[in-house]
C-alpha cells in the first residue's frame, strides 16, 4: 500500500472530517482525500511527491503563504518563552501587544477574544444582548442577519447564518433570527446598477427596524463579499447605509470580517471602503495568517463601559480555556508585521489585477455568468446542469494539481497574497482546463444527483 493510501485507509477509520458526508469518501464514489505532508508557500504537497496549488487558502485562512518563516520564527521564539497561561487574572505581552495593534488599525479599543469564527459571533452577539440589558433595555435582545448571510455553525452562530443547509437537521435547537434581503448585485435588474440593489436592500432593511428595532440588538453583516453565500459581493454604499441604519434605528452594528478582513478585499479591512466604523468586529482565520486558530472580537469604549461596574454580574462573564493563547497572538502580531513590511495592501492590487488578467481566457468562457472579483476574491458563476458540479469540478482541479472547491455552482479563487505570476498561470490554466473537463462530463449525467461534501465552505 503506498503512503498515500495509508494515511488515507488510517483517517477513514479515525478521523471524522469536518462538512462532509463521509460515504463520499468510499472507495466506489472515488472521491479521495488528499494526505498532506507538508506545505510551503502555495504549495501542498502529498506523501509521493504530488503537489497541489492552494487556490483557496485553505478555507480563507492563508495569507502569506503557507510555512512562512517569519511567521514560523516568531512561533519558534514564542515556544521558548510562554506557551500558554490563562488570560483571567494574568496576561502577558503577546496579547497586550497585539490588542494595542488592533486597536490603532481599527479604532475599536478593547479585544475580546476566542479560537474561532464562530466563537467570535457568538461572543459579538452575547456582547451586544447583554449590552443592552445593563443599559436598562432588556427588551433588545433579539438579532437580525442578511440574506445568504455565514456566521458559523456554533448554535448560537447557526441562528444568524441563512444557509438552508447547514442549518436544517438543527432547527429546532436554533433561536432564528430575522433576515432582510441581501444587496447580492447580481439581482440588479436591467438597467439598475449594484448601488441601486444596495439602496433597494437598505429600504428594506429600514422598513423592518422600524417596526422591530425596539426587540433588536444588532444587525451581523458581512461587508463587501458574502463568501460562503458563493462570493456574493455587494457595493460598499450598502455597508455605508447599514452604519446609518443602525443609527438611526438604535441598535448596534456587527461586522463579521473573519473571512475579508487582513487585506482579502483591497483594504485591510472591508468597512474601509464604505468609511464607517462598525461597534463590534469580528476577526479570525487570516489574523494568524493562517497558522493557528484565534479569533477577535474588538469593540468600542461605550460598549465597554456599559459592563465597567462595580456589580459582578454586569461584566462579560464569558471565557475559552485558550481565550489569547500566547503562540496564537504571536502569529498574529508576525502576521501584522508581514502586512507592513511587504506593503501587502499595495501589492495586492498589483497581483489582483495581473491574476484578473490570467483569468481573462477563464472569464471569457461562454458558460461564465456573473465573472466578478473585489481584491483578491476572484469568482465566476458556471451555467451547467450538473447538480453536482462543485464535487466533479473539484476533483478534475486536482488532476490539474490545484484546489478549488466550488459553492454550488459558483467557483472561485482565494489564493494565498505570495502567488508568483507563473503559479498565477497554473491556476488560471488549470481552472480552465477543469472547467472545460467537467462541462465534458455534462452529456448523459444528468441523473446524477448524490448530496455529498459541501464544497467550498
Ligand atoms: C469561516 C467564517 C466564520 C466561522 O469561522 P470558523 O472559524 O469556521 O468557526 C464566520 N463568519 C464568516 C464570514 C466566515 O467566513
Amino acid at each position: 500500500m503506498s503512503l498515500n493510501d495509508d494515511w488515507r485507509r488510517r483517517s477513514l477509520a479515525a478521523v471524522w472530517h469536518p462538512c462532509t458526508q463521509m460515504k463520499l469518501h468510499d472507495a466506489a464514489h472515488a472521491q479521495p482525500l488528499i494526505p498532506v505532508a507538508r506545505a510551503e508557500g502555495v504549495w501542498l504537497h502529498d506523501h509521493e511527491g504530488r503537489r497541489y496549488l492552494d487556490g483557496i487558502s485553505s478555507w480563507w485562512v492563508n495569507l502569506f503563504g503557507h510555512n512562512h518563516p517569519g511567521i514560523r520564527a516568531a512561533l519558534v521564539d514564542q515556544l521558548n518563552t510562554l506557551d500558554h497561561v490563562m488570560l483571567a487574572g494574568f496576561t502577558h505581552a503577546p496579547v497586550v501587544e497585539l490588542s494595542e495593534r488592533l486597536s490603532v488599525l481599527t479604532g475599536l479599543g478593547h479585544a475580546f477574544y476566542g479560537s474561532d469564527g464562530a466563537s467570535a459571533t457568538e461572543i459579538a452577539l452575547k456582547m451586544s444582548a447583554h449590552y443592552w440589558r445593563n443599559a436598562g433595555r432588556p427588551q433588545k435582545c433579539k438579532f437580525v442577519g442578511i440574506a445568504g448571510g455565514y456566521h458559523g455553525e456554533t448554535v448560537g452562530a447557526l441562528a444568524v447564518t441563512d444557509i438552508a443547509l447547514f442549518r436544517e437537521a438543527y432547527a429546532p435547537l436554533v433561536r432564528l433570527a430575522a433576515i432582510v434581503p441581501s444587496a447580492d448585485a447580481r439581482q440588479a435588474m436591467t438597467g439598475e446598477s449594484a448601488d441601486d440593489v444596495a439602496e433597494r436592500a437598505a429600504a428594506a432593511l429600514d422598513a423592518w427596524l422600524a417596526d422591530h428595532a425596539h426587540e433588536t440588538a444588532a444587525l451581523i453583516a458581512e461587508p463587501l463579499v458574502q463568501c460562503a453565500a458563493g462570493m456574493a459581493m455587494h457595493d460598499p454604499l450598502y455597508v455605508k447605509r447599514l452604519r446609518e441604519l443602525c443609527h438611526k434605528h438604535e441598535i448596534h452594528l456587527v461586522l463579521d470580517e473573519i473571512a475579508v478582513g487582513f487585506g482579502r478585499t483591497g483594504t485591510l479591512f472591508a468597512h474601509e471602503q464604505a468609511g464607517i466604523r462598525p461597534d463590534f468586529l469580528c476577526l479570525s482565520k487570516g489574523l494568524t495568517g493562517g497558522t493557528l486558530p484565534l479569533s477577535a472580537v474588538l469593540t468600542t469604549d461605550a460598549v465597554y463601559a456599559a459592563f465597567y461596574d462595580d456589580e459582578v454580574a454586569r461584566g462579560f462573564l464569558h471565557s475559552h480555556s485558550y481565550t489569547g493563547n500566547p503562540l496564537a497572538c504571536r502569529a498574529a502580531l508576525a502576521t501584522l508585521d508581514l502586512i507592513e513590511q511587504t506593503d501587502a495592501i499595495a501589492r495586492n492590487r498589483v497581483t489582483a489585477e495581473r491574476l484578473v488578467a490570467q483569468f481573462a481566457p477563464l472569464s471569457a468562457h461562454p458558460r461564465i455568468r456573473h465573472a466578478r472579483q473585489r481584491g483578491m476574491i476572484f469568482a465566476w458563476d458556471i451555467a451547467t446542469s450538473l447538480p453536482d458540479f462543485a464535487r466533479r469540478y473539484a476533483r478534475h482541479a486536482l488532476a490539474q494539481g490545484l484546489v478549488l472547491r466550488p459553492i454550488g455552482h459558483t467557483l472561485y479563487a482565494m489564493p494565498p497574497y505570495v502567488i508568483s505570476e507563473s503559479e498565477g498561470e497554473q491556476l488560471a490554466r488549470g481552472a480552465l482546463a477543469a472547467l472545460q473537463a467537467t462541462l465534458a462530463e455534462e452529456q448523459g449525467s444528468a441523473v446524477a444527483n448524490e448530496r455529498g461534501t459541501v464544497d467550498g465552505v
